[in-house]
């Protein structure tokens, strides 16, 4: 880390006054899990302004090759052209395994990389779900610092990682491709249910027709879902990254769903229960890291995964002598 960031008063000045490249080594500390890292990550979050709570968090998820990254191209240009500041972020557990980043690719986004209010961050490299959610927190707590006002988060994973990034975000979208009403029973019921908006992608051309059927089943099927809110109804958006269709309903669509919200008192409650989430989850990786970074801690644990794999002693009796001692 340069020089110039060392104090963190400082560092948090100039990410707040715009300064990119003070707001990607931000998050690069954070991200960081060496525990000098984690020190100074903790000093630098430390000076984070109060949130003005202007931004709002939106996730984003849908099938590989359902239009994920045109779309969220398109849409932040849009968005970029209604005057607001974006920031997509990425929530990929699986990285450790696939050894990249769907991110990191060059050629995704190539326009919105280049946009000066536009900030994309690469995934960062895997770990556990819980541990990129935390940084994903603290990554969200930086770009808003820095006036980024909507935070899109990508999740890239499947299935757990939705639950995840649906409590780190105020409005969940789902993105679903033309064919969505054959495939309305491969989309998860759970995730449904976590759905504020469900966009339906690439209506246009000969897929125009189909896109509309699938919005139609998807409606339908939305009738028999759990309203989320009473003061919310999910809605369905046809779109077409190519020919801008829809865009403008969806940028539309966060702003009334933060109307509504903010209106019923749900986005208070919203907003205190994503922070009590990240509450719990800060206390069970606290006592996670001092429990591991015992003295003799690693070598125990070697012996006793040992003692269990080879039947010698049960979980619970092994998990037992781990935590009393
Ligand atoms: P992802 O895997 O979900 O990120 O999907 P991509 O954004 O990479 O898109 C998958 C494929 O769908 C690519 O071949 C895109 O060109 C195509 N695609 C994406 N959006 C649209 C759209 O709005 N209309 C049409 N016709 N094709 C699209």
């Amino acid at each position: 880390m340069p020089q110039m960031f060392h104090d963190p008063i400082h560092w948090m000045a100039l990410i707040g006054a715009g300064d990119r490249r003070a707001l990607a080594q931000a998050i690069t500390l954070v991200e960081s899990t060496r525990p000098d890292h984690r020190d100074r990550a903790d000093a630098l979050l430390a000076a984070l302004p109060s949130d003005p709570g202007r931004a709002t968090r939106i996730g984003i998820s849908g099938a590989p090759g359902v239009g994920k990254s045109t779309f969220i191209e398109a849409l932040g240009l849009h968005l970029i052209a209604q005057g607001y500041k974006v920031a997509v972020l990425a929530v990929d557990p699986s990285s450790t395994r696939t050894g990249g980043s769907i991110l990191g690719d060059k050629t995704r986004m190539e326009h919105l990389v280049r946009a000066p209010d536009a900030f994309i961050r690469p995934t960062p490299s895997g770990g556990t779900l819980g541990g990129v959610a935390r940084r994903t927190r603290e990554a969200i707590a930086l770009v808003e610092a820095a006036g980024f006002d909507r935070v899109l988060v990508e999740t890239v994973g499947v299935g757990q990682s939705e639950v995840a990034v649906a409590d780190l975000v105020d409005l969940f979208m789902l993105l679903a491709g033309p064919a969505a009403g054959d495939e309305l029973q491969g989309i998860k019921r759970g995730i449904m249910e976590l759905a504020d908006l469900i966009v339906v992608t690439k209506a246009d051309g000969e897929l125009a027709g189909p896109a509309r059927h699938a919005a139609a089943d998807l409606m339908a099927a939305l009738h028999l879902a759990r309203p989320k809110y009473p003061a919310w109804s999910t809605r369905v958006i046809i779109t077409s990254a190519i020919t801008g269709m829809g865009l403008d309903d969806v940028s539309g669509a966060f702003t009334a769903f933060r109307l509504a919200l903010e209106a019923s008192g749900d986005f208070i409650r919203l907003r205190a229960a994503q922070n009590l989430a990240a509450l719990r989850s800060e206390i069970q990786y606290g006592l996670m890291d001092q429990f591991l970074n015992q003295p003799g801690r690693q070598a125990q644990l070697h012996d006793l995964e040992r003692a269990v794999a080879e039947g010698r002693m049960t979980p619970r009796l092994a998990a037992r002598a781990a935590l009393h001692n």
